[in-house]
């Protein structure tokens, strides 16, 4: 009987992935997929790559210093999750976008109450900081800004690369949503 509840769980749960999966592409996405939390890989030297040379450095709620959650504060709530979303957009605004709404949707719809977005927040033009965010319902932190290595997360899911009709490499963003 544990087995058979076991097997049940395991469909709904492939059920509710690949449901969320084709309401990215619906919403916009490129292209979406499952990952496990495990192949996502950290790297320290981001937080070197954020603080130097980056112009979005202290001046975003979103971005570093002001993300008000340390990485180890991350890291532990990180640890929580096995499965997550990536999510590959053509431009920013929509990756940011998708990424909300598939994390709403996780919660709302598929009972997923941690669900969590992670994307470049690309809402305004100029950020108000240090006056509050406008559109806080939208403003999460981006991957980068907690040490993921998006370029080798992403070979273990062999996400192709996209030429336009000129042959030239079309621009790529990546969100993901954490889900559980
Ligand atoms: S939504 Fe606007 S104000 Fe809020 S963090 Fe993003 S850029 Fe800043």
């Amino acid at each position: 009987m544990r087995g058979f509840i076991t097997d049940m769980n395991k469909r709904l749960m492939e059920n509710i992935y690949r449901t969320l999966i084709e309401r990215a592409v619906e919403l916009g996405a490129v292209q979406a997929k499952l990952i496990d939390t495990d192949q996502i890989v950290f790297d320290p030297r981001s937080h070197l790559k954020c603080r130097f040379g980056c112009n979005r450095w202290g001046r975003f709620w979103t971005c570093p210093p002001h993300l008000d959650l340390s990485q180890e504060m991350f890291m532990h709530a990180f640890s929580k999750y096995s499965k997550g979303v990536i999510i590959k957009t053509s431009e920013p605004k929509r990756g940011q976008e998708v990424a909300v709404a598939i994390e709403k949707e996780a919660m709302i719809v598929s009972g997923l109450r941690f669900a969590f977005a992670l994307s470049l927040c690309v809402q305004c033009e100029e950020c108000s900081y240090p006056d509050p965010c406008r559109f806080p319902h939208l403003a999460r932190p981006s991957m980068d800004a907690y040490g993921v290595d998006i370029g080798k997360t992403l070979e273990h899911l062999g996400l192709e690369v996209d030429f336009d009709r000129e042959g030239k490499l079309t621009p790529a963003w990546y969100s993901m949503v954490l889900l559980d």
